[in-house]
């Protein structure tokens, strides 16, 4: 079986509180990268409220164990999503409503060049694209 989120924290001796496990389980519905708000507004209402504090920090020790990848989308928003088990992948988004979408299997032939004017080792890179979607262009939202 594939292993989970939940299993590579167990392997890395990282203790599982109830608190990660909403987290992770947020994360693991969404569709695409969520704001640790929108982690906080997510999480269950039956459950006991996660404090933002943790959330943030939770977050910030994921990606340091390199299982979840933060986004930044602009000067004062970032989100994150889950990497374990996903193909490398970027985004498309609109700037006047948001939109996310996930941009797979696209050339990534600039790491090449890139290592070659720096000489540099790339190890990973961030790369997400702004404009408007095909329907705030058309006016059909
Ligand atoms: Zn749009
Ligand atoms: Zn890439």
């Amino acid at each position: 079986m594939k292993k989970g989120i939940l299993d590579l924290l167990k392997d890395r001796k990282v203790k599982i509180t109830n608190e990660r496990r909403e987290i992770i389980s947020v994360l693991e519905k969404a569709k695409y990268p969520v704001s640790p708000a929108n982690v906080y507004r997510r999480i269950d209402t039956k459950l006991p409220k996660v404090h933002l504090t943790t959330i943030y920090r939770s977050l910030e020790m994921f990606e340091r164990l390199g299982l979840v990848k933060r986004t930044i989308f602009n000067t004062t928003n970032f989100s994150y999503e889950i990497v374990v088990g996903r193909p490398h992948h970027h985004h498309v988004i609109c700037k006047q409503c948001e939109k996310i979408e996930d941009l797979e299997n696209i050339s990534e032939k600039f790491i090449e060049e890139v290592s070659k004017k720096t000489k540099f080792r790339i190890e990973n890179h961030t790369l997400e694209f702004f404009g408007l979607c095909e329907s705030c262009l058309k006016g059909t939202h």
